[in-house]
């Protein structure tokens, strides 16, 4: 009925060994309960949107209150304003801010602005990286597309193909010839600031600056995807972390509260291009509905409580130091990145800082570990590529847990008969 049985590809279990993906009826706090009833502790947080963790009661409320005053009006409100209020609040690079469906939609429409702005077509991205599923970011695209291996650019249009220039990420040498060579014709360099699509990866020192440099002096401008890193790591974006400062950044996952949602925004004199004050043209019915919004205005204010952040990184500091220790004892090779409270793991005795590092990665390894974890009551994310994400409401006996399920699974991985 539905192809492959899922309705967006990386839910599908075919990158962890295949057969039926496990259906989940209810969510609450930090656990996820399947059809059968049985309880796992959830660390997909459904690929990145869920930070507070399942039915937070101030979302609840939130969204209670919409759908009772009405869901969508086709017309504006005043919750939208104070949201874009407050997310230039958290980011003050957002001097204007428009709201969108999905971070596809952000990203798609951030590259349009860049490409009217600079009046120009190309753009670089980086090996892996996924951007959402637009024709011009499928072209070697990341975690979902290389992880199913179905060719990145099966019905996209060769000639949109070729306006996309593909550099592997952390290669400032491979990023600076790319910029020779195109960068009259670049219009923006699209860039995950952190990498978190095919695991973890940081940028390694003066990668950003380079990035930033080099559209500087061809012309182009620099788009932060944050849809992932945004209020995952501090309450805001990344920029202050890193030192650096994009022309346009796109937003997504966590703003909406588990509600479907995306933002891009930047600089006001290139939003002023936007319909209907200027000619670049980006519209949705659904776009900025009370719903998503109001779900999100009270998620970021659950967000800004105390010691939130310091919180969810000792959390994963427990988990990726234990199963740092664990794997080690059971000869398991494991690499973890980690930043703030989301890390990857990574099935290799090789750091992982491209996509070809984390390609290299033993899926068949992953597979097993994902597997026996799911059997005993923890849910990753299907494909060894993806994150962990820690949420608010994961507990210390959760970690405990988490890293019990993960010794008996690689007792269970390092006895198995060791493959061809
Ligand atoms: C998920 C994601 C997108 C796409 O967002 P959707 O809401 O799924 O369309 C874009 N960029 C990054 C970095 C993402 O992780």
């Amino acid at each position: 009925m539905i192809p492959g049985g899922v309705n967006s590809p990386s839910r599908s279990y075919k990158a962890v060994g295949g057969g039926a993906p496990r259906f989940f009826v209810r969510g609450e706090g930090a656990y996820l309960y399947d059809v059968d009833g049985r309880r796992y502790i959830d660390y997909l947080a459904a690929f990145g949107p869920l930070i507070l963790g399942h039915a937070h009661p101030a979302l609840v409320r939130a969204i209670r209150q919409a759908a009772e005053e009405g869901t969508l009006f086709g017309t504006p409100t005043p919750y939208e304003v104070e949201f874009a209020e407050r997310l230039r609040a958290a980011i003050p690079e957002l001097e204007r801010v428009r709201l969108t469906n999905s971070g596809t939609e952000a990203v798609m429409t951030a590259v349009r602005l860049a490409r009217a702005y600079t009046g120009r077509s190309k753009i670089i991205k980086f090996a892996g990286a996924y951007h959402g599923h637009f024709d011009l970011v499928l072209v070697a695209a990341g975690s979902g597309p290389a992880t199913l291996g179905v060719p990145d650019a099966a019905g996209v249009p060769a000639a949109v193909a070729r306006d996309v220039v593909t550099v592997p990420y952390n290669d400032s040498e491979a990023l600076a010839l790319a910029v020779e060579r195109f960068g009259s014709e670049l219009a923006a360099i699209v860039v995950e600031p952190i990498v978190g699509n095919f695991g973890i990866v940081p940028p390694e020192p003066a990668f950003l600056e380079a990035i930033h440099r080099l559209a500087r002096e061809c012309g182009a401008l620099v788009v932060y995807d944050e849809v992932i890193t945004a209020f995952r790591f501090r309450y805001g974006s990344v920029m202050p972390m890193l030192g650096t400062r994009a022309d346009l950044i796109a937003l997504g996952k966590i703003i909406g509260g588990g509600l479907p949602i995306g933002a891009y925004g930047g600089r006001a004199e290139i939003m002023a291009l936007v319909a209907p004050e200027g000619p670049v043209y980006q519209a949705g019915t659904m776009a900025g509905n009370p719903a998503s919004v109001r779900a999100g205005l009270a998620l970021l204010e659950a967000l800004q409580a105390p010691g939130l952040y310091d919180g969810l990184e000792a959390k994963a500091r427990a988990l990726a130091d234990g199963l740092l220790a664990l794997s080690d004892r059971y000869g398991i090779p494991l690499q973890i990145n980690r930043v703030g409270g989301a890390f990857s793991t990574h099935f290799t005795d090789r750091p992982v800082r491209t996509y070809a590092d984390a390609e290299a990665a033993d899926g068949a390894l992953y597979a097993a570990f994902f597997r026996g974890m799911l059997r005993r009551g923890v849910l990753l994310p299907p494909s060894k590529f993806e994150a962990w994400f820690v949420m608010v409401p994961h507990s210390d006996a959760d970690v405990a847990e988490t890293l019990a399920a993960a010794e008996a699974t690689f007792r269970e991985m390092a006895a198995a008969p060791r493959r061809p």
